[in-house]
């Protein structure tokens, strides 16, 4: 069994619109934009960060906004709800706060005793913000008061058809079965960092679901380093799984696997960090490239949507 893993380090998602989803994640949740940069691997789209002060491991939500995306079709084999924590009693400020920017689809609800708000983002993509402790400091530089600010992730939920193999997996990746609801297990990594909670989800008789806008791209498992990196990466191996290279992320080092459900992994650095190319006071505000894509600084500033707050 692994010992590496942490609990989340970033969740990857795709919209349909770079300023619509940046006013949503800064103006709405209040969270801080860490970067801006591009997707390494498509240039021509924005890669979009928002996190606390400095994009800690567990608090970076990350988008990929395709301009006019198809949404796509929530089902099985995909993350389906993306969890923040929310302190204690704040539940009611917060679907009151969703109310007043006519955010889609509020329900208040209860999971494994925890009250929840649900909500849908800017291209359907499913949220909550789960009521529990949490010690962790929340950015509060986007009107949003410390009292209820959003202190980074809380779980991620995945569906799927059958949970055994990923049930299987995320025992080898260190977590444990704490309680099961109906339909829903959950699984915590003990001495994981905060954001150490998935849910798994069977739904048997639901459709695979079709990756569109809305759809979380692939959800990052936060490791200390690249040593602790090669070690997973070695493990997984053994075990039979098909794991990329280490990747240069530049923030992070990446690793990638389909797990069994449908559902892309990735476990990433926490080293270097967001604050490697730009001071902590100005993160998220220039254009970072890579040097791979540095020559094509001029025509990705005349084409990408400008984003200035
Ligand atoms: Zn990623």
């Amino acid at each position: 069994m692994l010992t590496q893993i942490r609990g989340l380090h970033h969740v990857t998602s795709l919209a349909s619109s770079a300023t619509g989803n940046n006013a949503f994640f800064t103006h709405v949740l209040g969270l801080r934009r860490v970067k801006k940069t591009v997707n390494f691997d498509a240039p021509d789209v924005y890669h979009l960060y928002y996190g606390d002060e400095t994009g800690t491991p567990g608090t970076v939500m990350t988008y990929f906004p395709f301009p006019r995306a198809a949404r796509g079709r929530p089902g099985v084999g995909e993350v389906g709800t993306t969890a923040f924590s929310i302190p204690k009693g704040t539940a009611d400020a917060w679907a009151e706060r969703l109310a007043t920017f006519e955010t889609a689809d509020i329900v208040r609800d209860t999971r494994f005793g925890q009250a929840r708000v649900l909500f849908d983002g800017p291209d359907g993509d499913r949220f909550a913000l789960v009521e529990t402790e949490d010690s962790r400091t929340p950015w509060t530089g986007n009107g949003v008061s410390a009292d209820m600010a959003i202190r980074g992730f809380h779980s991620a939920d995945i569906r799927l058809h059958d949970e055994g193999a990923t049930a299987e997996l995320l025992r080898f990746m260190g977590y444990e079965q704490t309680d099961r609801d109906g339909n829903v297990i959950r699984f915590i990594r003990p001495d994981g960092n905060e954001a150490n909670v998935i849910d798994l989800e069977t739904l048997p008789g639901t459709a695979p679901a079709a990756q569109g806008a809305g759809s979380v791209h692939h959800i990052a498992f936060a490791v200390e380093n690249r040593a602790r990196q090669l070690e997973v990466r070695e493990a997984l191996k053994d075990t039979g799984w098909q794991v990329t290279p280490p990747i240069d992320r530049d923030y992070f080092w990446a690793i990638y696997f389909r797990t069994p459900g449908g559902v892309l992994f990735e476990v990433a650095t926490n080293e270097p960090g967001f604050d490697r190319d730009e001071d902590t006071a100005n993160l998220g505000q220039a254009l970072k490239l890579p040097a791979q894509h540095e020559h094509l600084r001029a025509r990705l500033e005349r084409h990408l949507e400008p984003i200035t707050d």
